[in-house]
């Protein structure tokens, strides 16, 4: 039992004097949105949440949790939903956030490079990137307040990935403050750089596990303003494979988005958005809503995607379809797939998968869950949508209408199980995009191999002996202490 009259001394009281009065929040009501997750199912107490103004700052605060042996919570836009950075109940770690951190440092055209503080939220480096004439092409629901930082530490993906890859792909440097509190300035621009490990990638997707970033330099590419936005209707995901794979051999690289949605998120979405409303007249099972992206002409990117939406139709790939003819009829259609996850969120408890499997597997993937778990639990309803273009579905279980929840919570292992075996079966992954956390911990260890558990944790172990950053999420304490260096 941790002594706070000590704490206060030894931990406390060293950090204010290092963040001042506005960096540390310590008032119940005022640490409260820090402790809670954006879906309420994760929640824990900290003594008090830390927000360093600049790099010198979390480093100096990290050495003090260094040499007291205090565990340290990384957190940014605190949107994500693996329970990755809420901390425990017990009141024993501090969360360092990166909050105060939104510098725009640099942005150089010549390199079409922008260095940015990781505390820049999301939308704020589209809109500078923008302002420079440039696209950072990361794109998610949460762009308004998930932070670079916290993109980078779950390695986000988004509705552009198809075209642009995930957050990884979009790194060239970055600056980590490591768990004893020594700064890495790995910070360089450049394209290509053979000289040994690519340390920056270990702390991409580490969830806050190994290290803090504090700021980061990324590619911007070329803006593509030119759009094509279109919402159709198809038979069944076997057809959206198959409509994919004509549109990408007609329309290659230009398409940016494609994503696929059974009908039960439509009407989710419209249940809980009156902004929301079905754009075609009859009424389908599957629905795509893909996004093409050019330099050039857009009604000459149109008229291509409606030339392929024809031949679609004409080899009944597509039953049915609406091109947008103005950016407000696009933005409608957005809204149909942005509203399916908050739609089901209000519907009521449910579990998030994010997996991914092979583009063609998606299908199998798909009929093959939906059986086995309307089998074991009647009245489930599962909510297939998301990324098909690069074969990364969430797949949300949510309980029975009028269900009680805690036999729904009892059902959740064996609902990942049955999900996460047929993944696994179709040469999937358990999680695509969202990251391990807590959520996964234990389906992490039984998936991956002993000797891929092993180098994750003497990774963990080379860079935080003491086990200080983020405890007890991506690898479980146990696999880490029997592998103590
Ligand atoms: P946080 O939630 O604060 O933290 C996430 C993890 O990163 C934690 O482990 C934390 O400890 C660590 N971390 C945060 N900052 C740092 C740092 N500076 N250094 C080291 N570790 C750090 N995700 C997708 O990939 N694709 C989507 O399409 C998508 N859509 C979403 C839509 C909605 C409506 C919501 C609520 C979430 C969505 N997410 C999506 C999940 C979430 O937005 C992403 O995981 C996002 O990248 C998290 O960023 P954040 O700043 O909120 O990080």
């Amino acid at each position: 039992m941790r002594d706070p009259g000590r704490f206060e001394r030894d931990v406390l009281a060293p950090i204010r004097a290092i963040v001042g009065d506005r960096g540390i929040i310590t008032d119940a009501d005022a640490k409260q949105p820090h402790l809670v997750a954006w879906r309420d199912n994760w929640t824990g107490a900290v003594p008090a949440v830390v927000m360093p103004a600049d790099t010198a700052q979390m480093a100096a605060v990290v050495a003090i949790c260094a040499a007291t042996g205090t565990p340290i919570v990384p957190q940014g836009g605190n949107t994500g939903l693996t329970g990755a950075s809420q901390p425990h109940a017990d009141n024993s770690e501090i969360i360092l956030s990166t909050s105060r951190m939104q510098k725009i440092r640099a942005i150089d055209l010549d390199n079409d490079t922008i260095t940015v503080d990781a505390g820049c939220v999301l939308a704020t480096i589209q809109q500078a990137a923008a302002e420079a004439g440039r696209l950072f092409p990361l794109s998610l629901g949460a762009e308004g307040s998930c932070q670079i930082g916290g993109n980078l530490s779950t390695n986000a993906g988004g509705v552009q990935a198809l075209r642009y890859g995930t957050a990884r792909g979009l790194v060239l440097g970055l600056e980590v403050v490591l768990p004893d509190g020594r700064i890495w300035d790995g910070l360089r621009g450049l394209r290509k750089d053979s000289a040994g490990y690519d340390l920056k990638q270990l702390f991409i997707g580490a969830e806050g596990t190994l290290g803090i970033i504090t700021a980061a330099t990324l590619r911007l590419l070329p803006q593509t303003p030119a759009s094509a936005t279109a919402f159709l209707a198809v038979p069944d995901p076997a057809h959206a494979v198959a409509w994919l794979r004509r549109a990408r051999k007609n329309l290659g690289e230009n398409i940016t988005t494609f994503e696929l949605m059974e009908r039960r998120c439509l009407d989710i979405a419209m249940r809980h958005n009156s902004r929301i409303a079905d754009p075609l007249a009859t009424r389908y099972d599957w629905y795509i809503l893909v996004e093409l992206n050019a330099q050039g002409d857009e009604e000459a990117l149109r008229q291509r995607l409606l030339t392929v939406l024809e031949a679609g139709i004409e080899a009944d790939e597509v039953l049915d379809g609406t091109l947008a003819a103005s950016a407000e009829q696009a933005a409608a259609l957005w809204r149909i797939r942005e509203g399916a996850p908050e739609g089901q969120r209000l519907e009521g408890a449910s579990y998030k998968h994010d997996v991914s499997v092979p583009v063609s597997q998606v299908p199998r993937f798909i009929a093959e869950a939906d059986a086995a778990l309307a089998a074991r639990f009647p009245g489930i309803r599962s909510f297939g949508f998301g990324h098909l273009g690069d074969g990364n579905i969430h797949y949300n279980p949510i309980q029975a209408e009028g269900g009680d929840f805690a036999e729904w919570q009892s059902y959740l292992p064996e609902v990942n199980r049955i999900v996460h075996d047929i993944v696994i079966g179709l040469g999937g992954s358990i999680t695509a995009e969202h990251g391990v956390g807590r959520l996964r911990i234990a389906e992490l260890a039984h998936y991956k191999s002993d000797l891929e558990m092993e180098m994750m944790a003497r990774l963990k172990q080379c860079f935080d002996p003491q086990n200080i950053m983020n405890p007890g999420k991506l690898l479980q304490p146990e696999l880490l202490a029997r592998h103590k260096a």
